[in-house]
Formats: C-alpha cells, sequence, structure tokens
C-alpha cells in the first residue's frame, strides 16, 4: 500500500508520517530530505546557482540514501551523515531553486518510485500523489495557517517538538523570519512551471492548525480502512468461493437464510456505525420494515396536518448516467418538517435517501438509533469531517441518494445571515454524480414563537434542473467545487423565489 502526503513547509507532514509509519509498519519516504541534500551537494561544490545545468549535473550525480527512520530523518549523502547539514536556513533558501528544475525532479521522482517499489510506504513531500505515486491508495493535502507552521518550525529549530506538546521560548523575530521564508518559498513552489503545489486528484484535504499529530494519524488511518474495505473483494465473492465441497451446498431456501442472518451479523457488533457504513440496500429486513411502517404513518400524518405538494419530481432522475449512482439532493432550511417532508416524497418515488444530519442528534441513544434506520449519516459540523464524506461518497456509489441542508441551521427570517457549508459540492464530486436543488415554503410558519407545537400549513416542494460538473465551465477541481457551490444555491434560491411568487404568504 501507498500512502501519499503532500503539502507545504511546516503542516506537519513529517511528523505525521513518521507517525503513521510507524503504526502502521511502513517505510517512510522523506522526498523533501532529498532536494535539500542535492541542495547541499551543490552549494558544497561551489556550483552557481544561476546554472540550471550544472545544478542538474551535480544534483544526479548525488548517492542518496536513508538510515533507519527515527525522531530526525537520517539522511547520508555521498555516504556521510547530514541530517542536521540540510536543515539549516541556508539550504531552506536554496532548495526551492534545486527542485525547480524539471531534469533534477525526473530524477529524484525515479529514485522515489525504485524506493516504493520494495513495498509498504508513508511518502510526504508536494507532488507524491500527483507524479511519484498517482495510484496511492490514500492521498491526503496537508495544510495549516501560515502562523501555525511558522511556530512548529520555529520550534523545532529551538531544539522543542510541538508534536510532543514541548513550547520552547522562540523570539518572536525568529518566528517572524521563519514566515518571511516560508511565505517566499510557498510561493516558489506554487508558482514554478515545473510543478506546481496543489492537492493530487482524489486527495483528501485535512487542516492540521487545530488539530494534534493523534487527530491527524487518526483521520488517515480512517482512510486507510476505507480504501483496504473497497480494495477488498465482495462479501458475495468470498462466499461463492468453492471451498465447501459440492455435496455440502445448501439448497436455495437455507442459503437465503444464512445470507439473511450474515447480513445480520454485520450489523450486530456496532449497530449505529455499521449502519452509516452500509449502503441501505443492505440494511437487515427489520431496519427496512422499521422504516417502511415510519415512512407510511409520517405519509398519513403530514398529508393531512401539512398538506404537502411537491412540483416536477421527474426532474430528480432527468439526464441520469446508467452508472448505478445516487444523486446529492440540496435544499434550503425553514423548519424541521424539511427533512420529513422530503425523504417522504423521496421514499415513496423509490428513493434511498441519507439525510446527513447533526453529530448532536448522535448523542442520544434512541435518536441516534432511529436516525441510523432511516438512513441518516451524522457529521461534524464546522469540521472537515473526512469520516462523513466518505460516507457519503460510498453510499453514492452504491445507489443511495444523500440529502443535505447546506445552510446547516433552520433559517427562520429573511433577515438571518446565511452561511452556507459547500461540503455538499466536495462530496458530489468525489462521488462523480450530480447536485439536484430542491426548494421548500410552507413550513418556516408552522411553530409561531411561544407556540410549543406546529399548526397545519400547506407545504410546497420544486424540483430544479439537476447540475453537472461538466456543465459548469470550469476545469480544476477546486474551482469546479466553488462553482458547484454557487450554482446549486443560487438555484434553490430561485427556485424558492418561484414558489414564494406561485404562493402568495408563503415563506
Ligand atoms: O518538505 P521539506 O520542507 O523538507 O522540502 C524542502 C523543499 O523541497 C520544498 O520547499 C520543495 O521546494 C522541495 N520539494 C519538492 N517536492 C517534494 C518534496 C520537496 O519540490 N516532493
Amino acid at each position: 500500500m501507498k500512502i501519499a502526503i503532500d503539502g507545504p513547509a511546516g503542516s506537519g507532514k513529517s511528523t505525521v508520517a513518521k507517525a503513521l509509519a510507524r503504526k502502521c509498519g511502513f517505510t517512510y519516504l522523506d522526498t523533501g530530505a532529498m532536494y535539500r541534500a542535492c541542495a547541499l551537494r551543490c552549494r558544497r561544490q561551489g556550483i552557481d546557482f544561476s546554472d540550471a545545468e550544472a545544478l542538474a549535473a551535480c544534483s544526479k550525480a548525488a548517492d542518496i540514501a536513508f538510515g533507519p527512520f527515527g525522531e530526525k530523518t537520517q539522511v547520508f549523502l555521498d555516504g556521510k551523515d547530514v541530517s542536521d547539514a540540510i536543515r539549516t536556513p541556508e539550504v531552506d533558501k536554496d532548495v526551492s531553486v534545486v527542485s525547480g528544475i524539471p531534469e533534477i525532479r525526473q530524477d529524484m521522482v525515479v529514485r522515489q518510485q525504485a524506493f516504493g517499489a520494495k513495498g509498504d510506504v508513508v511518502a510526504e513531500g508536494r507532488d507524491i500523489g500527483s507524479v511519484v505515486f498517482p495510484d496511492a491508495e490514500v492521498k491526503v493535502f496537508l495544510v495549516a495557517s501560515p502562523e501555525a507552521r511558522a511556530h512548529r518550525r520555529a520550534v523545532e529549530r529551538a531544539g522543542g517538538d510541538t508534536a510532543k506538546g514541548e513550547d520552547v521560548q522562540v523570539a518572536a523575530k525568529d518566528e517572524q523570519a521563519i514566515l518571511t521564508d516560508m511565505a517566499r518559498r510557498d510561493k516558489a513552489d506554487s508558482s514554478r512551471a515545473s510543478f506546481k503545489l496543489e492537492p493530487a486528484p482524489g486527495a483528501v484535504t485535512i487542516d492540521s492548525s487545530a488539530l494534534s499529530v493523534d487527530e491527524v494519524v487518526g483521520q488517515i488511518e480512517h482512510l486507510i480502512e476505507d480504501a483496504r474495505k473497497a480494495a477488498a473483494p465482495a462479501p458475495e465473492k468470498k462466499e461463492a468461493a468453492p471451498q465447501a465441497p459440492k455435496k455440502e451446498t445448501k439448497p436455495a431456501p437455507q442459503k437465503k437464510e444464512a445470507k439473511a442472518q450474515e447480513e445480520m451479523r454485520a450489523f450486530a457488533h456496532a449497530p449505529v456505525e455499521e449502519y452509516y457504513e452500509h449502503p441501505m440496500r443492505k440494511f437487515p429486513w427489520p431496519s427496512r420494515a422499521f422504516l417502511a411502517i415510519a415512512m407510511t404513518g409520517a405519509w398519513l400524518y403530514t398529508k393531512i396536518v401539512f398538506p404537502w405538494k411537491i412540483e416536477d419530481m421527474d426532474k430528480f432522475f432527468e439526464g441520469q448516467k446508467d452508472d448505478g449512482r445516487g444523486r446529492v439532493i440540496v435544499m434550503n432550511h425553514v423548519s424541521m418538517l424539511d427533512p420529513v417532508v422530503i425523504a417522504i416524497a423521496l421514499y415513496h418515488r423509490h428513493l434511498r435517501t441519507r439525510p446527513i444530519s447533526k453529530s448532536e442528534f448522535d448523542k442520544n441513544g434512541f435518536v441516534s438509533w432511529a436516525f441510523s434506520r432511516f438512513g441518516c449519516i451524522p457529521i461534524v459540523r464546522g469540521t472537515a469531517d473526512i469520516k462523513a464524506v466518505r460516507r457519503a461518497q460510498r453510499a453514492l456509489q452504491a445507489g443511495d441518494w444523500v440529502l443535505i441542508f447546506p445552510e446547516g441551521t433552520r433559517i427562520k427570517s429573511d433577515d438571518q445571515p446565511v452561511q452556507v457549508h459547500g461540503g455538499f459540492a466536495l462530496i458530489a464530486q468525489m462521488a462523480k454524480t450530480d447536485v439536484v436543488p430542491v426548494a421548500i415554503v410552507g413550513a418556516r410558519d408552522i411553530t409561531p414563537k411561544g407556540k410549543h407545537f406546529p399548526r397545519p400549513s400547506r407545504v410546497y416542494m420544486k424540483v430544479g434542473d439537476p447540475i453537472s460538473f461538466d456543465e459548469l465551465g470550469v476545469r480544476k477541481r477546486k474551482e469546479q467545487i466553488a462553482a458547484m457551490e454557487k450554482v446549486s444555491m443560487e438555484r434553490v434560491y430561485a427556485l424558492r423565489d418561484e414558489l414564494r411568487r406561485e404562493h402568495p404568504g408563503k415563506m
């Protein structure tokens, strides 16, 4: 297995990569140290740093080797230990010149790939996920605020280790100098023509500014777990392996029963988590029956108390590819009723829908039990909850649909500031699917101020045209995500305004 960790200087790559390699028993490859060794060799040989050809020749002749990895990366250049010599401000300055030369990069990439061919590896650098190991099973782009990065480097230079909680005294001017140099290096690393520092396709971005090393390592371990699951052969195939002699083959009905029991066992261990991990069609039959009863009851109740209507339902399926994937549905959020009525409407069109719910609901045993059966996937708000994003991605790929309220909280009046959470676009992009905008009106006024019980009201919903990434007219991943966030929410609000015009007085 290959794990690629890329990101700017000071984002915590080395510490995280080493801790992870140690935990998983993988080897560790510090590609930055290789460029540093080249820069040191060129400087020591008095090469003119404006002579790219000479720099390339000198670097290509470098014999670079690693010692067993401990606290520090042990690096040997032409047989001599240069572990400390490559971590000086001078090398910091020289290294981006050397790493900007395409011939040197090509040579280093070949060496790095040879290193990776030996077995499981955690490699860190700038281009691991995109160039060195584009087929890496797990790709992470680690970022942190400039201040956090400069502080970590300064503490490290002063002999401390922020990863261990050692926060030695660092002069403000030293930190400032590091900050300035980092900004310069970031600029050089991300603006050169030969290679730009940006997340590799398929990489998960983790912001380590406010996270401990263990937390970042934990998040990557989840990604590894996911990658392993995705690579494992489907359980059905395992069952079909011709291990048992033919005469023991069970008759069909018993086989079916055994399969159902197997399914139930899979859910018995850690019930709620198992529901988040499995596609809804794999839910055990008692849970599916519970959902059917709840949905029918809710349909009857809401049709009487909140007669609801949904327009243009067929648009959900418009232009849908034949790839078996579900789509992401985004909707404005005005009351507790929204997820209920849309979920009922979708259920009765035989769509298996996974509402993304706030993780606060997960704290109550009964609520989390029921929500898991409804197909909800909990998300920790205000963080990059990679686990939830991955679960939603897998659900979509398995044919479930994902329902998200990007406004996060219920919007009770038009003056209330709205902060749209863009995670839905990332989820749709990762699952390679479209986004369908939906709007709702009429539910905002069901519980007027001071009242605890909802009052009857007519509720209207409208479905918009599905939006695909191809139609956005931008190619870069980040730009696509930003465009999808913008276009989707504009459509949701346009639909809402149409509904308001069609049904005056409904908010
Ligand atoms: O990671 P570290 O700070 O030690 O890397 C030093 C320099 O090496 C970076 O600033 C960058 O210019 C270069 N580098 C690179 N590609 C990599 C690793 C490092 O260009 N894969």
